[in-house]
């Protein structure tokens, strides 16, 4: 079984995600579980957070196909220890607040090493905030999320990930989302079918396709390798389809949330159709 969905809005509260998951025909999806450019937030008040579970129940949302995105701000990896340590307060609010909500994981952009870091020290020092913040949580997975490779981010090579992995103590809390759009634009060819499985098999070899939890659906305004991060609508970048139908029909994408992240919201509901039509 297939579970497609977008990153809704939470407008109003985050109690109105489900809702409006649903009313796009999503089977999955994600959210910001506080404001996403801001460092601090008030925090989830029992209401919300009993109406939160509520509106999932009633809408047929189990949270292992509910994603929910850490704030832009927060870089994991960074030099420097003053903004490192904002980073490692921020990041274990948002585990909590996943935690309270009944949530099981957070997704995440690894960290940058911003040109004043040696990437590899850079990649020890990301796992090390991922071993704090398990260390001080119970049940929420840390999902990370593999980038283009845009300036200084780290995380486009699935040999990033695997070193990010292999230095996490507790194993059973951590986990990819692969992103097509990054994948593509950070040079892992998907757009054939041998192209596809050889990343495949590639990212099995160096990480573990066990790691793989959920997936971040876009297509990519810019061409393979650009290393730059710009999701387009299904179909209507460099991509094209052909990567998401074999997405739609290979098992091994099953049972995990599948999230749109395309530019135009207004196409979200069409392309959860799309997508499910792909299905053979
Ligand atoms: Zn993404
Ligand atoms: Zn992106």
């Amino acid at each position: 079984m297939k579970y497609i969905g977008a990153h809704v809005s939470t407008n109003g509260g985050t109690q109105n995600a489900p809702q409006n998951a649903n009313r796009i025909g999503a089977k999955a999806f994600a959210m910001f579980t506080r404001n996403q450019r801001q460092w601090t937030s008030p925090l989830l008040t029992d209401k919300t957070i009993i109406q939160f579970k509520k509106n999932c129940k009633a809408a047929g949302f189990n949270p292992r196909h509910i994603l929910p995105h850490d704030s832009y701000l927060i870089n994991l990896g960074h030099p420097e220890e003053d903004a490192l340590e904002k980073s490692r307060t921020a990041f274990l609010d948002e585990m909590q607040r996943c935690e309270h909500l009944g949530l099981q994981y957070l997704n995440f952009h690894p960290g940058s090493h911003l040109g004043k870091m040696d990437p590899d020290h850079c990649l020890e020092r990301i796992a090390e905030s991922i071993n704090r913040v398990l260390n001080q949580t119970t049940g929420v997975t840390a999902v990370i999320e593999n980038t283009a490779g845009q300036g200084t981010n780290m995380g486009y090579r699935f040999e990033h990930l695997a070193r990010i992995i292999g230095n996490v103590h507790d194993k059973s809390r951590v986990g990819i989302c692969l992103d097509t759009c990054h994948t593509y634009s950070a040079g892992y060819d998907i757009k054939t079918a041998k192209a596809f499985e050889n990343t495949l098999q590639e990212f099995d070899t160096l990480v573990g396709i066990s790691y793989l939890k959920a997936m971040h659906l876009n297509d990519s305004k810019k061409i393979f390798g650009s290393r730059v991060d710009r999701h387009e609508s299904i179909g209507k970048g460099s991509l094209g389809i052909e990567p998401f139908k074999f997405i739609m029909n290979d098992a091994r994408f099953d049972n995990i949330p599948m999230v749109l992240e395309t530019p135009d919201q207004s196409l979200w509901e069409e392309e959860i159709r799309l997508l499910y039509g792909l299905i053979d």
